[in-house]
């Protein structure tokens, strides 16, 4: 089963390429982004508490954002793999990430981290900004928050990972299909 991690900062470029890998690849996708909108577009009690830090482009805590994960792989039993989209974001997760695959007999396949430089990510977001309707993609200071929240709590999963071996750098600035070739040639080295 092939269990992937899609990771980079915010803007670089994860969701439009989940897109296209679970395409190639027949698995799942699962942002944990897109869970939280959901729920909040809902108004659920999840939706609520994760609007409060997601407003302030601060990360939802650990305890409510691994539950939801695991709520979301165990309700699709079947999927022949998933790409993890925006999860891991901080070691914890990780960790209990690691946990929860091996009780399933199943481990993380592969790491992939797209590589974008700060003043493009935040060129990208504001320019999404005009068209996404999220709060959080139209004020540059949150912006700025959420890489700052990137480079403190997030990027250190990229090391993590590497220990092992799975970790992959992908250059994250080019065309769509171009970036798309390189993420799949990683990902089927490491396969
Ligand atoms: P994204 O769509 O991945 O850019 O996520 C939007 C926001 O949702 C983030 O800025 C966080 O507030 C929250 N979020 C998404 N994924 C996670 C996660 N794995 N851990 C904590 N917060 C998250």
């Amino acid at each position: 089963m092939l269990n992937l991690i899609l990771f980079g900062p915010p803007g670089s470029g994860k969701g439009t390429q989940a897109e296209k890998l679970i395409e190639k690849y027949g698995i799942m996708h699962i942002s944990t982004g897109d869970l939280f909108r959901y729920e909040m577009g809902n108004n659920t009690p999840l939706g609520l508490k994760a609007k409060e830090y997601m407003a302030k482009g601060e990360l939802v805590p650990d305890e409510v954002t691994i539950g939801m994960l695991k709520n979301k792989v165990n309700s699709n039993p079947d999927a022949a793999g998933i790409i993890f989209d925006g999860f891991p974001r901080t070691i914890a997760q990780a960790k209990a990430l690691d946990e929860f695959l091996q009780e399933k007999g199943m481990e993380v396949t592969a790491l992939v981290a797209l590589d974008v430089p700060e003043a493009e990510l935040v060129a990208r977001l504001l320019n999404r900004g005009k068209s996404s309707g999220r709060a959080d993609d139209n004020d540059e200071s949150i912006i700025r928050n959420r890489i700052s929240v990137y480079k403190s709590e997030t990027a250190q999963v990229f090391d993590y990972y590497s220990i092992s071996g799975k970790s992959r750098l992908i250059p994250g600035v080019g065309t769509v299909d171009e970036i798309f070739n390189r993420l799949a040639t990683a990902i089927d080295e490491a396969c």
